[in-house]
């Protein structure tokens, strides 16, 4: 108890930061945006806005505030029963935000608003309408919540003109109920991958899990098999971060000799493209790694 594993030495990296940085984080900041790459002070940000070596930059942009109506044990977004209302402008601004910047790939998130009738999926799908309408070329990603099972938000966004829907199940289906708010579960989570196919198979379907919870190797066999099975396109896995003291504690660091194994194994199950290490994120180099594999 209360003992803390030692950073290995592959997590300790500094963020490189570029020109096309500083110019996100000032119109970012212009327009009241958040990303999940600041609030989660994430270590790939010089790499994805800068577009660097990958020479495609990438951002993941927050909609519908900061503030979730769900508390998961992993995760350190603020939490309130009631958050404040949507701003319905946000669409239009964010879409006129992101055409201006050059970005290849955006990806669009947020955090879960059971408060909204649809969980905001409406809202998704009109950023995403204002964006191609103003840049037709940028590829869009929506990283949506579960919508609490309900598959007409899920339509919603699926019909909205995106190119990928993502939805991240965190973790194995073992430990959902130790790291996942309990208002989220497995079967709902693959029910909304699921249902983006039946409605749109052209549409490809991502999600993510992450490692060093405590789960067995069989336990993330049998994960990447049954999101396999049930026809999930894209996987990512990377490793599990603790934000903060009072968040879950890491288990384990898996060493990138063992994400490399992973990816071998998503690569042989036939997802067609499985992303794998310890500093991969749901959406780190998504543009590149789609484009190239999918000739989008
Ligand atoms: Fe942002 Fe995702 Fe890149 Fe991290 S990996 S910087 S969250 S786009
Ligand atoms: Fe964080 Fe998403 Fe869980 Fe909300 S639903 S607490 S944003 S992981």
């Amino acid at each position: 108890k209360g003992e803390r594993l030692r950073l290995p030495p592959w997590l300790k990296t500094e963020i490189p930061i570029g020109k096309n940085y500083n110019r996100l984080k000032n119109t970012l900041r212009e327009l009241n945006l958040h990303t999940v790459c600041e609030e989660a002070r994430c270590p790939n940000i010089g790499q994805c806005w800068g577009g660097g070596e990958y020479a495609t930059a990438t951002a993941t942009i927050m909609l519908m505030g900061d503030t979730c109506t769900r508390g998961c044990r992993f995760c350190s977004v603020k939490t309130a029963r009631r958050p404040p209302p949507i701003d319905p402008e946000e669409p239009y601004n964010t879409a006129k935000a992101i055409a201006d910047w050059g970005l290849d790939y955006v990806v669009l998130t947020s955090v879960d608003r059971d408060d909204i009738a649809d969980g905001g999926a409406e809202h998704f799908a009109k950023t995403v309408s204002c964006l191609k309408e103003r840049n037709p070329r940028i590829l869009v990603e929506c990283l949506t919540p579960d919508f609490h099972g309900d598959l007409a938000a899920v339509e919603t966004v699926t019909r909205s003109g995106l190119d990928v829907y993502a939805h991240n199940v965190e973790t194995v289906r073992e430990l959902q109920r130790y790291v996942r708010d309990p208002r989220a579960n497995f079967e709902q989570s693959l029910g909304v991958l699921c249902h983006v196919k039946r409605v749109k198979p052209s549409v490809l379907t991502k999600t993510s899990i992450m490692l060093g919870l405590g789960e067995t190797d069989a336990q993330i066999h049998s994960t990447m098999k049954e999101l396999r099975n049930s026809g999930v396109d894209c996987l990512t896995l990377g490793q599990y971060m603790q934000p903060t003291r009072r968040h879950l504690k890491v288990e384990e660091y898996v060493t990138p000799e063992k994400f490399a194994h992973w990816k071998e194994v998503g690569q042989e199950m036939g997802f067609l493209y499985t992303a794998s290490g310890p500093l991969v994120r749901s959406s780190y180099k998504a543009g590149k790694s789609q484009q190239l594999e999918n000739g989008l």
